[in-house]
């Protein structure tokens, strides 16, 4: 890999060399993987995308920490549409808004972009098992990449994981372990298995590949805008990989001279489950909290990625906002009404963040904002329903129609 130098630990600076199977320094420390950026400056164009036939998060390898001969994943992961949502928009009072569906990844979530990057850092290891813990999406997302590859995969997700996820984790083929206890527990138990047996760890905030793989998510967007910085991007958080991610890319885009200047992140956390969102907002160290949020995807009490998304927020100076379950729900109902778009609870999250924000008088209505739906709602229809209702019941008889629609006030 010409292009990378090294990972370096983003506590104590330590450097490493980028074999595929890096975990964190010696301190604890996260690694962050470093670029020769005059290299990619004289070897990669924006003229080299325009004429890529490759409509996947590979499109963006000049920028990615992986061998030139590695072969790119089966499933088509990335190149998610991104919609100028002017109804959605014009509700909130804001002047443009975008939403990027990360939900159209072929497992339905954005940690799509991690999984694939993962099963190709692990065939570079040569490995053939792969495992992870996961609040779900990074499981089914994993299960579904690494089947596709023909690798097997051993997943650890909390006995709370939405049937929809853990579905998709079963049809995989996947050996799944549903621990009866909090992410916390099932981190610790999916630790000690991988310690046992060896096998490639994909868990997001010990291997340092992974936000480069998420960091395609701002590749593309960029792109998509014809490389026209918006003034905010707004991400729910969990552990932090994803928004760590995320500004990672814009960093490199800055860096290889793609873009000549920088967004704000808008951070979003629920109120029932925000350490880091709490540390910003106090400038105090990160505390642990409890997981009381119905957005499971982001119930995260002990965030694994704190140092890289506190870094990340605060260098972007970025604002964080909190945003109840019933802010969710209301997301969902919202972009589901206005732009078509369904999103799972983390997946709306960003959106009721940026609702909020505007309520709060925090960004500017004349902004441009992007945000990010993070994962499909389909993957958890009990929290659609919630959202939205159960529908009429109605005999199969016109009258009963007729009175149906006049009890409810529906003119057709
Ligand atoms: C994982 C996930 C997030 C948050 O990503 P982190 O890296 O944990 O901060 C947000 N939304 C969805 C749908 C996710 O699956
Ligand atoms: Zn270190």
């Amino acid at each position: 890999m010409k292009h990378v130098t090294c990972a370096k630990c983003v506590r104590c600076g330590a450097e490493y060399e980028a074999v595929p199977d890096l975990t964190t320094c010696k301190c604890g420390g996260i690694l962050d993987i470093q670029y020769d950026y005059a290299y990619i400056r004289a070897h990669f164009t924006k003229a080299d995308l325009a004429a890529c036939q490759d409509y996947s998060m590979w499109r963006y390898r000049p920028l990615l920490p992986v061998e030139p001969d590695s072969p790119s994943t089966p499933l088509r992961v990335g190149w998610s549409p991104l919609y100028q949502a002017d109804r959605l928009a014009a509700e909130l009072g804001l002047k443009r808004l975008y939403l990027k569906d990360d939900g159209q990844n072929p497992t339905a979530s954005l940690k799509d972009r991690a999984s694939a990057m993962a099963v190709v850092k692990a065939r570079e290891a040569g490995a053939d098992t792969i495992a992870c813990s996961s609040t779900g999406n990074a499981a089914s997302s994993l299960a579904g990449n690494a089947a596709a590859a023909g690798l097997s995969a051993y997943i650890f997700v909390p006995s709370r994981a939405p049937k929809g996820k853990v579905a998709q984790l079963m049809v995989f083929g996947a050996t799944v372990v549903s621990v009866e206890g909090s992410y916390e527990d099932t981190f610790e138990l999916s630790k000690a298995a991988i310690d046992r047996w060896g096998w490639y760890n994909r868990n997001a905030a010990i291997n340092p590949y992974l936000s480069e793989g998420k960091k395609t998510v701002t590749l593309e967007l960029m792109e998509q805008l014809g490389w026209q910085v918006p003034d905010y991007v707004a991400l729910s958080v969990g552990d932090g990989c994803t928004i760590a991610g995320a500004w990672k890319g814009f960093k490199d885009l800055y860096a290889a001279g793609f873009i000549h200047r920088l967004p704000r992140l808008l951070s979003v956390q629920a109120e029932g489950c925000c350490p880091l969102n709490r540390a910003i907002q106090t400038g105090e160290p990160w505390r642990p909290m409890e997981e009381n949020t119905l957005a499971d995807s982001i119930a995260v009490g002990v965030p694994r990625n704190a140092d890289k998304a506190l870094a990340a927020i605060r260098e972007s100076q970025g604002i964080a906002v909190n945003v109840s379950d019933e802010e969710i729900l209301e997301a969902m109902r919202l972009m589901g009404r206005t732009q078509g778009v369904f999103g799972e609870p983390a997946g709306v999250t960003g959106t009721a963040g940026v609702k909020k924000a505007l309520e709060l008088g925090l960004i500017d209505p004349d902004a441009t904002v992007v945000s990010i739906v993070t994962g499909n709602g389909l993957k958890d229809v009990a929290n659609g329903i919630r959202a939205a209702g159960e529908p009429m019941r109605v005999a199969p008889e016109l009258p009963a129609l007729l009175d149906a629609f006049a009890r409810r006030g529906i003119e057709p």
